[in-house]
């Protein structure tokens, strides 16, 4: 009932992904969400995002922000990260914006992943663009109402998902397998 759901992949943080690895895979483009994925919500860029960024550029990454909020909150984000793509206001989860993601960095659905921390929103859209997808869990503690409650949801979805997986270990996640080696969880 919740699969549709379920993330290719599951990780405490979007900074632990082995993304040299991934590119080594044949991976060229990522798309981001920002609050809570990368900063808390609505915080500029740290030192450690600008790192990551830094990092992606040099590995040979192609990276575009996917944000729902608006234009001034993803500027924020951005002025003080090495180039980026951006997108604002992107309707998550319809796909429409994913796939302008794609034509921005020039990839494609076999080489580009996403990185999200909702499940409802960048997640389902994600897989519903045909996107190999990488739940992070998300950063801040202290969320908006509305985000809380979709978390209680979150929550029973990540233990089913958890559950599955341990039941049908690699079998059922076989696509998901040849891209990384199965240390990401
Ligand atoms: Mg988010």
């Amino acid at each position: 009932m919740f699969a549709k759901f379920y993330p290719s992949r599951y990780v405490e943080s979007a900074y632990l992904i082995p993304y040299e690895k991934l590119y080594a895979k044949g991976y060229r483009g990522i798309i981001f969400d920002i609050d809570n994925t990368l900063v808390p919500h609505g915080a500029p860029a740290d030192e450690r995002s600008a790192a990551l960024f830094l990092r992606l550029e040099n590995i040979g990454f192609s990276c575009c922000l996917l944000s729902n909020n608006g234009q001034e909150r993803v500027e924020l984000f951005k002025k003080d990260i090495t180039e980026v793509h951006s997108i604002h206001k992107a309707g998550k989860p319809k796909i429409r914006n994913y796939k302008r993601a794609m034509e921005l960095m020039g990839t494609d659905t076999s080489n580009t992943f996403f990185v999200g921390d909702q499940l409802f929103t960048d997640v389902w859209g994600a897989k519903r663009a045909g996107l190999f997808t990488i739940l992070a869990a998300p950063m801040n503690p202290k969320e908006e109402i509305q985000i809380v409650l979709k978390r209680r949801l979150e929550y029973f979805v990540i233990r089913e998902y958890r559950k599955k997986r341990l039941k049908t270990a690699a079998k059922k996640f076989d696509d998901a397998e040849t891209i990384a080696d199965g240390d990401m969880d």
